[in-house]
């Protein structure tokens, strides 16, 4: 059966066609990439993406360097990238521990904190169970809400599990609620292996939809199986006007086997222009920038659309 918002017309209202897209690539992506990116080409990717028009850009993360070294340069990176006017850099914080050093640099402003929705993904990754975690996600985020720190939460692996397989929506309902009753401002749910489809998704946010408004949420998916797209789509039909998505595509997630990449955000630009959607970030300064970071860090990663639009560039050339 074909759903309805198939058949339904394109033509957003100009109220509803402003679109927020979330750029976390540095963080994201670069930390499931196994080459190391020297901090000086991180911080350079951070003010690069900033001259684009994001309004958020993720920067780091505060995990420990033993779980991720690929972002063991953290401090340097927040104390050197620039800090453009309105937009909004947040780190990447695990636990109290993270917190307290993300506070230490005296520079985060905002943070993002994350949560599974099954026992077996947070158990693998925090270890503790979904319950255990949110407890401590509760008090992470009133410490920083008290130090004038925004925060920003996840929710990991909301349609499937590498470990436990389907999930259910009633529990990432009840933990994206937990964590904006904590404080966050937003919640941005991740299909963080990429498994959803358009019914699946659907099914997923319908459910969280009945205890919370689309204006306090995010999607952010993988494109391991080519859904990315239409599942944002989904989203935008049932009101989410924010998506996270990643420079060239970069990354995945390093605790989740098989998933080989990040929505790009050259892909979701195409798209969100495409069909009247304004973000206020330029794609064509997104390909070059993907061009200039593939150049410095030695590195030929390319989205779909990335690819498409530098190759006609260089024939106008
Ligand atoms: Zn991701």
């Amino acid at each position: 059966m074909l759903t309805k918002w198939i058949l339904s017309p394109r033509n957003y209202s100009t109220a509803a066609n402003r679109f927020r897209v979330v750029e976390v690539g540095a963080r994201d992506g670069l930390q499931a990439e196994k080459k190391f990116v020297p901090t000086k080409i991180k911080v350079e990717l951070i003010d690069r993406l900033s001259a684009c028009g994001f309004s958020t850009v993720e920067t780091t993360s505060f995990v420990s360097p033993k779980w991720i070294p690929q972002l063991a340069d953290h401090n340097d990176v927040v104390a050197q990238h620039q800090r453009f006017p309105g937009v909004a850099y947040p780190v990447l914080v695990p636990n109290s521990a993270g917190l307290k050093n993300a506070m230490a640099t005296g520079v985060v402003d905002e943070i993002a904190v994350f949560a599974a929705a099954s026992d077996g993904f947070s158990k693998k990754n925090v270890n503790a169970t979904v319950e255990e975690s949110l407890k401590k996600l509760i008090e992470v985020t009133k410490t920083a809400l008290d130090a004038n720190i925004r925060v920003r939460g996840y929710v990991s692996v909301v349609v499937g599990c590498p470990y436990d397989g389907a999930v259910n929506p009633e529990v990432v309902a009840r933990v994206t609620e937990t964590l904006l009753a904590a404080g966050c401002y937003e919640v941005s749910l991740g299909d963080t292996i990429g498994v959803g489809t358009v019914n699946t998704v659907s099914k997923m946010l319908d459910t969280v939809l009945k205890h919370v408004p689309a204006e306090k949420l995010a999607v952010h998916f993988h494109d391991t199986y080519g859904q990315a797209l239409s599942n944002v789509l989904v989203s935008i039909e049932k009101g989410i006007r924010a998506a996270d998505s990643s420079v060239a595509g970069l990354g995945g997630c390093p605790y989740a086997k098989g998933a080989t990449g990040n929505l790009a955000t050259e892909d979701l630009l195409y798209f969100l222009r495409g069909n009247g959607f304004e973000t206020g970030v330029d794609l064509e300064k997104v390909v070059e920038t993907a061009k200039w970071f593939n150049l410095a860090a030695g590195y030929d990663k390319w989205s779909r659309v990335g690819a498409a639009i530098s190759a006609k560039m260089e024939k106008k050339i």
